[in-house]
């Protein structure tokens, strides 16, 4: 157990008075004895960020098919995000490369035995062009899959299946997802593992993606398949460290629970904070726009002049830069139980306040040229829920609305994309009965809850300035919950 992790784990779940009684026993010593003994499931303390580490904290073991397109940029972005890598044997071509680019970089393992463990796996899929090369996949993890330490990172990039030039190489593009998936179900010990579609010409956005992907901030974020495309703006050129110095950043729900941890991260991350909630909420309001030098904005989106007035209060500030659509809530009945009024009031808030708040700020111009828009869907918008039809309509409506209005923003040089969460850890889950609550904890590759700040690190990630290539995206945060596809 690394206590240090698991106490920072108990701090952030306490914030929210939360709490993973089981997370918390099987990593005692006496309680890992015990689920030792009776071969109880350990779910492992998740790594998380913090602001000192490197972007990989640790080797990075490099493969590829046929021939791989991407070595030059990789080695490229490795220079710039400092990672250190070696190269499978059927990659000996990458050590040239690493070098030009002022790399160190060593052969993995000798003849057909494995080297030392490492923290992540990449593998270059992008020159492979029919299904008969797979066998270069099966060799790479075949050899690699026992060598991954904890909470290591698993990527595998390829390139959009409805891009490729043939229908041999989109079918074999298009098979990588079966793999990861599986791969993500099979590692454990909480590695993660995600597929990247890299569109031709896009490589120079891949940074934003490969730091998030790569680091403790993917820590609750597996099998998702990631779309980077070419930006119709630049990505600029930022401080790592502070990606949102600057960046003026409102935030919806800001009171407590995701809303609250988004605040957080984009706060430290640099951002200028526009925190906004119900008013029934301005003490909590209050105390976390002042905590994180932001202000404060009691309004209820719902109400039928809130669009008008953010349009205004954003151009009194000469326009926002991010947008954050966090405010959500249930209202779950069978809807044979339901009443009209619980329909029309979740379908409203998570849904069709978004809506009209998107339209209001971009036609008044309220929304800076390189803005980010990120929605929070829900996991339950894409596998369904009992007693959620109408949540579930408003979530799905969400991923609609993202992959819809994505071509129409990117003309203005603004980004949409959404994030689905799975359990979180917060008081809107606290509220499910305990039997449901621990189902929906433990079904995922990870075996517990994801924590807000989990979420709010792929909203930061989406919000970035240097995530212009992604567009139209909706990820789960969900730690490969086995709920929907
Ligand atoms: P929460 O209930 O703790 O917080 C939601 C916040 O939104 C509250 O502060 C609330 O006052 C605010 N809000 C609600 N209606 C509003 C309105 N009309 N105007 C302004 N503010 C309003 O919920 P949470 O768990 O932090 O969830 C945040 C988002 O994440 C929601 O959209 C939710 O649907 C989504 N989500 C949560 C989970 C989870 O496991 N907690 C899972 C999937 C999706």
């Amino acid at each position: 157990m690394d206590a240090q992790a698991l106490s920072r784990t108990n701090q952030a779940v306490n914030r929210t008075d939360m709490s993973d009684s089981y997370l918390n026993f099987a990593n005692s010593s006496f309680g890992a004895k015990l689920t030792d003994l009776m071969g109880l499931p350990k779910p492992l303390v998740l790594e998380r960020f913090q602001p000192d580490q490197p972007a990989l904290n640790g080797t990075l073991l490099l493969g590829g098919g046929g021939t791989p397109e991407l070595l030059q940029p990789l080695a490229k972005t490795f220079a710039a995000m400092g990672v250190q890598s070696e190269a499978h044997r059927a990659l000996p071509q990458w050590l040239s490369i690493a070098n030009q680019h002022g790399l160190v970089s060593g052969r993995w393992g000798v003849e057909d035995q494995p080297g030392a463990k490492v923290k992540a796996l990449l593998f270059d899929a992008t020159g492979m062009t029919d299904s008969s090369q797979s066998e270069e996949l099966y060799q790479f993890f075949h050899d690699a899959a026992r060598s991954v330490l904890a909470c290591g990172r698993v990527v595998v990039i390829g390139r959009p299946p409805e891009s490729c030039s043939s229908p041999r190489k989109a079918t074999v593009q298009r098979a990588l997802e079966g793999l990861t998936r599986s791969l993500g179900k099979e590692l454990k010990r909480a590695i993660t593992v995600n597929l990247v579609y890299c569109a031709e010409g896009a490589e120079a956005q891949l940074e934003s993606t490969l730091r998030f992907l790569l680091s403790p901030r993917s820590t609750y974020v597996s099998a998702q398949v990631i779309r980077v495309g070419k930006p119709s703006s630049e990505s600029a050129t930022i401080d790592w460290a502070l990606p949102l110095a600057g960046k003026k950043v409102l935030v919806t729900g800001a009171s407590r629970g995701i809303g609250a941890a988004i605040a957080e991260v984009m706060a430290r991350d640099g951002a200028q904070l526009i925190c906004l909630d119900v008013p029934q909420a301005q003490d909590g309001l209050d105390e976390i726009a002042t905590r994180l030098g932001g202000c404060a904005l009691a309004m209820d989106i719902s109400a039928p002049d809130a669009p008008a007035l953010l349009s205004e209060a954003a151009l009194a500030d000469g326009g926002w830069d991010v947008v954050v659509h966090n405010a959500g809530i249930t209202r779950d009945k069978t809807i044979a139980n339901m009443k009209d009024a619980l329909w029309n009031s979740v379908v409203n808030v998570n849904l069709s306040t978004q809506e009209r708040i998107n339209d209001a700020l971009v036609e008044a111009g309220a929304l800076k040229a390189g803005a980010r828009v990120v929605c929070v869907s829900s996991i339950s918008g894409i596998a369904g829920n009992l007693g959620q039809t109408n949540y579930a309509f408003s979530k799905a409506g969400v991923i609609g609305m993202v992959q819809s209005m994505a071509p129409v923003l990117a003309e203005r040089g603004i980004t949409i994309n959404a994030v689905a969460p799975g359990f979180i850890e917060t008081q809107m889950t606290a509220a499910i009965p305990f039997t449901i609550r621990e189902a929906g904890r433990r079904m995922n590759s990870m075996g517990q809850g994801g924590l807000p700040e989990d979420v709010a690190e792929a909203i930061a990630w989406l919000a970035s300035p240097a995530s212009a290539g992604l567009n139209g995206n909706v990820v789960r945060v969900c730690g490969q919950s086995l709920l929907g596809a």
